[in-house]
């Protein structure tokens, strides 16, 4: 049996369980575990005529940069859950290739899913979203972006590609190619990181993004510094802007007047995703195929967001996905996975 248990997602071959030996007193786990699979969510029923990709489709700006075409994405806007809007709306939206989303007829395939690698919060800020933390007066966001194996941030988005639709692609995938991807979004507005010009259409552009874009700029620390107690510019996106640590501090002390190195590129507010494009350039180096998803034995497939379960609820998976050996599992543990589960469900 495929393993299937991932970074983002896990996906797994129905439920194979209930093995074990236990009292007669003792509930039986296998139901427990039938009521945990029923209540995974579900999110596309495996169809042959498809293939199955999954792709990091964006990373955000706080970890990654700017990409190549030098367009920064704030993680707080993947995290953004209005309708339409962050990383969700991938979902239900068509694949195409090199971006010819420009008519339907060119589409080879859907988007049925898209996940979010969260940051992790400390404790101190359990209950509160990334986007709600300050950083600022207090530098939260800071604290969040320093922890240690923090996530990246990147959005990951499951691709089913049509056989029919597109026969080269579905070539490459059977021949175990490697695809790499880009994404189309709507934004709000972009925000140019060397003047804080906010442009809601082309023609709203300062200089610097319509005729010098991604290129480097000196300005005066003190003068950089308005940005950010204006609050056009976000301190934690700094060290993606400025040239060194120094220039940092310089901007964010605002001590002196020495000329610090600003790199100009836009930063893209309100992201609402309508596309994921197979393309041979991505833009964000990173946007590549992360797996093949494998045709499974029953036809079904199933795919799990591992981040809104619990401990439990992982060992089950675990279980039933095969990456737990549930012969080599104490009977005790077994016996309180099954009584806290019982509790639970
Ligand atoms: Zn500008």
């Amino acid at each position: 049996m495929e393993k299937n248990v991932i970074g983002g997602t896990i996906h797994f071959e129905g439920v194979c369980m209930g093995d074990c030996k236990l009292d007669g007193n003792r509930p039986d786990p296998k139901g427990a575990y039938q009521k945990f699979a029923s209540k995974v969510q579900k999110i596309t029923e495996y169809n042959p005529e498809f293939h199955y990709i999954r792709f990091r489709a964006i990373g955000n700006l706080e970890i990654d940069g700017p990409n190549n075409n030098w367009d920064g994405f704030p993680y707080e806007d993947f995290e953004d859950s209005r309708p339409g809007k962050g990383y969700q709306s991938f979902i239900g939206k068509k694949a195409f290739i090199e971006h010819s989303s420009h008519s339907i007829e060119n589409a080879i395939g859907e988007l049925p899913g898209a996940f979010l690698n969260s940051f992790h919060l400390p404790d101190e800020f359990r209950g509160r979203r990334y986007a709600e933390l300050d950083s600022f007066e207090s530098k939260e966001r800071q604290k969040v972006l320093a922890m240690d194996n923090q996530a990246d941030g990147s959005v990951e988005v499951l691709m089913a590609i049509d056989r029919q639709l597109s026969p080269r692609i579905s070539r490459m995938v059977d021949s175990n190619q490697h695809l790499a991807c880009s994404m189309g979004t709507n934004i709000d507005h972009s925000i140019c990181t060397a003047c804080g010009n906010q442009a809601h259409y082309e023609h709203q552009y300062c200089a610097h993004i319509q005729y010098a874009k991604g290129g480097t700029h000196l300005i005066p620390a003190r003068d950089y510094r308005q940005l950010i107690t204006a609050k056009v510019i976000r301190p934690e996106w700094l060290p993606k802007i400025l040239s060194t640590d120094r220039d940092v501090r310089d901007v964010l002390e605002g001590s002196t007047n020495r000329m610090i190195t600003a790199r100009a590129f836009e930063i893209n507010k309100d992201l609402s995703f309508f596309e994921l494009s197979v393309v041979a350039n991505p833009a964000y180096i990173k946007g590549q195929m992360l797996e093949k998803i494998a045709t499974t034995e029953d036809g079904s497939l199933q795919l799990v967001d591992i981040q809104k379960l619990s401990d439990t609820e992982m060992l089950v998976l675990g279980i039933q996905t095969g990456a737990i050996d549930v012969h080599k599992l104490s009977e005790d543990a077994l016996y309180a996975t099954a009584k806290e589960l019982e509790i639970k469900l």
